[in-house]
């Protein structure tokens, strides 16, 4: 469907597909602006449920719920990377999707969005592709040990991912990741993670919050702290690096690049991790540490609203509570500077994220 120009506004019906913690964050601000989020899952159960005002529980390849779903809405938006393409394809011919097929296209295949960063000449680690373990053990010949091998789709927190040591052997470690499509990347010696996210509208508008640092544990995202320990140089080319992938891609909606940032005698640099066409993890902090949240900056941006300011409101850290850690709930509740976020989810299992908490310290000024 051609691209609208005019704004979408109260009344408008946002469709969302999938049905986790995203969603329901995204549809609690749509909310805000008198938009109603028809959430779209395969699940019998799931956190945006409670939040919604329509849901329609169908298997993604299900044409028959898709093609009501499209005729329900006015646009259709993702919480997730891996929205299998006919389905954004079937969708896009239908209605409205933000951001589009050709940004999932990209991002959810790790070597097509390798080649893409790299292709806008902007630092990536080196990577080769690898499909068996006869391809692996050229790959780590070339990279050397230690190195990373990753799956070319559907990896997040740190599965389908396998560290490559000085005695891995290929045909194992191969395997171990079920013998799929591959990329081994060679190893980044970081000092520390940080992210952009950033939202794009579709008359390009452009807006960054500030860059946040983020401490994984167990490859689960921990802590996100903002500022970042980053020099002011490094921070915009940061920023400037985000702005360049929403523009090749014809970005509309928020978005997170993910970055390792290097430092040596030569001072920091950055190197492109991954991007995440969706509101991210690491933009958690902004729902009371921005003047604006990026779930509503979302919404603003797939609507074709004005962008609101992302400026930060003070210092900022994010706490994911990992499975357990949401027990705590009232100790928490007690500390009148904490903003607890619980996502509605039955029972904690370890690794699985159950809510977060900020904490913002206000500036003097
Ligand atoms: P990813 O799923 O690509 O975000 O990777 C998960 C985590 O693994 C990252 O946040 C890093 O901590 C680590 N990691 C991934 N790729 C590399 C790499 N090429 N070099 C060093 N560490 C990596």
């Amino acid at each position: 469907m051609s691209e609208r120009q005019q704004p979408l506004g109260p009344g408008t019906v946002l469709g969302i597909l999938g049905g986790g913690q995203l969603a329901r964050m995204i549809a609690l601000a749509a909310a805000d602006l008198g938009i109603r989020a028809h959430v779209y899952a395969p699940e019998a159960e799931n956190p945006a449920y409670d939040v919604c005002a329509r849901r329609t529980v169908a298997a993604y390849e299900d044409e028959d719920a898709l093609a009501a779903f499209a005729a329900a809405v006015d646009l259709v938006t993702y919480e997730f990377e891996n929205v299998p393409a006919a389905t954004a394809a079937f969708l896009e011919a239908r209605t409205l999707l933000r951001p589009g097929a050709a940004a999932l296209a990209v991002t959810q295949d790790r070597l097509s969005e390798k080649r893409f960063v790299a292709g806008l000449g902007l630092a990536v680690a080196p990577f080769r592709q690898v499909d068996g373990a006869e391809d692996l053990a050229e790959a780590i010949a070339a990279l050397g040990r230690p190195s990373v091998l990753k799956t070319r789709r559907f990896g997040y927190d740190g599965k389908g991912q396998v560290k490559i040591g000085a005695d891995t052997r290929p045909d194992t470690a191969f395997a171990e990741i079920g013998a799929a499509p591959a990329i081994l990347e060679g190893f980044v010696a970081f000092a520390r993670e940080v992210s952009v996210v950033a939202a794009r509208g579709p008359d390009g508008a452009f807006a960054a919050f500030d860059v946040c640092e983020n401490e994984h544990r167990h490859h689960i995202l921990a802590e996100t702290r903002i500022p970042a320990r980053i020099e002011p140089g490094c921070a915009e080319a940061a920023i400037d690096a985000a702005r360049r992938i929403a523009e090749a891609l014809g970005y509309v909606g928020v978005f997170a690049v993910e970055f390792f940032l290097v430092e040596d005698a030569a001072g920091q640099r950055i190197v492109v991790n991954e991007i995440a066409p969706r509101v991210h993890n690491s933009g958690h902090w902004t729902s009371e540490g921005a003047e604006t949240s990026q779930f509503h900056q979302h919404v603003r941006a797939v609507c074709g609203l004005p962008l609101g300011s992302a400026a930060r409101c003070g210092d900022v850290v994010m706490n994911n509570l990992i499975g357990d850690q949401a027990d705590d709930w009232l100790a928490i509740l007690a500390d009148p500077g904490a903003h607890l976020h619980l996502y509605g989810k039955g029972a904690s299992r370890p690794g699985r994220k159950m809510g977060h908490v900020t904490r913002v310290s206000r500036r003097a000024d």
